[in-house]
């Protein structure tokens, strides 16, 4: 068994995983947003309770988080919850937990979970994608995550968007300090954004999902705007990367029309006569990023996780 914790926003999901992927035991706590040191009582009892629960102790332990660990000092960096930014999530749940815990990046672990028993079971090599408050991006290849020399491998969110188009330059202004980044366009407020620019009115991303499914005309432009974006940015990747599959995660992953539309429209953009790569949803919804926490611990005699 192992424990998985997903460390969202707004809430904390654990669960301890047994044998063949199962969840023995699961429990969710609200998130104590912008209060680092809270944030790191709140992991290390629901890792205890979760233990409790499944009967078990010293289980290994493995975080998802935003952001990633940084390899020059050991501190998160790049987190959208900036109260992580500079402190040392690692150390500080060691101290509490002891040394058997493993922390990756959000979409890292939805890349692992989509990769063993989900959306790419099997396949070779997969890139995984949260199109949320952020667009992260993760790697896994034969089941392994790819860390990468800097612990950014797949973070595509903040190079600008690929051939672009009248218009598109400089694009917004990112909160990294550049313009036009993939994350500006293709994250939820980045869709908002876009449509207060063109169409004005206030409307969320969820509003404009909705009012073009109603028929609205400004709604269908924009979400035409956002998939032809998307194919774009996702083009680039596969002609890089070239994975077998591309599973999309995060609130506007449950979009079904993207499935159906990016692919048709990324064929001009990809490197080949012929486009394999398959585009899917997340199988385990919500759950696939704390799954995804606790394959970062390999199930016995498995070679999977990551170092
Ligand atoms: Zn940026």
């Amino acid at each position: 068994m192992r424990i998985g914790i997903d460390l969202g926003g707004t809430k904390i999901a654990g669960v301890v995983m047994g044998a063949h992927a199962q969840i023995v035991a699961q429990q969710r706590v609200a998130t104590p947003a912008g209060d680092y040191a809270a944030t790191v009582d709140v992991i290390a009892h629901l890792a205890l309770r979760l233990e409790a629960a499944a009967g078990a102790s010293n289980l290994p332990i493995g975080v998802g988080t935003p952001g990633a660990i940084s390899t020059l000092t050991g501190r998160m960096k790049n987190c959208n919850s900036t109260c992580l930014n500079g402190q040392p999530l690692l150390a500080d749940l060691e101290t509490r937990l002891g040394p058997r815990v493993r922390i990756a990046n959000d979409a890292d672990c939805m890349a692992l979970s989509e990769a063993h028993g989900g959306a790419a079971d099997g396949a070779e090599t997969v890139f995984g994608v949260i199109l949320g408050t952020g667009v992260g991006g993760g790697i896994v290849v034969r089941g392994q995550l790819l860390r990468g020399a800097n612990a950014i491998a797949g973070e595509w969110g903040h190079n600008p968007l690929p051939w672009p188009q009248p218009g598109e330059l400089p694009g917004p202004a990112c909160y990294c300090g550049r313009s036009g980044c993939i994350e500006t366009w293709l994250s939820g407020t980045g869709l908002a954004a876009e449509h207060r620019r063109l169409h004005g009115g206030s409307w969320r991303g969820e509003q404009i999902v909705f009012a073009a499914e109603d028929g609205d005309a400004a709604a269908e432009a924009t979400l035409q705007r956002y998939e032809q974006r998307l194919a774009r940015a996702l083009a680039s990747i596969i002609n890089v990367l070239d994975p077998q599959v591309i599973v999309l995660g995060g609130g506007l992953s449950r979009l079904r029309r993207l499935y159906r539309n990016v692919p048709e429209q990324w064929k001009p953009w990809v490197f080949s006569d012929e486009v394999r790569t398959r585009l899917v949803a997340a199988q385990y919804g919500d759950a696939t990023g704390v799954r995804g926490a606790a394959w970062l611990w390999p199930e016995a005699g498995e070679a999977a996780g990551a170092a």
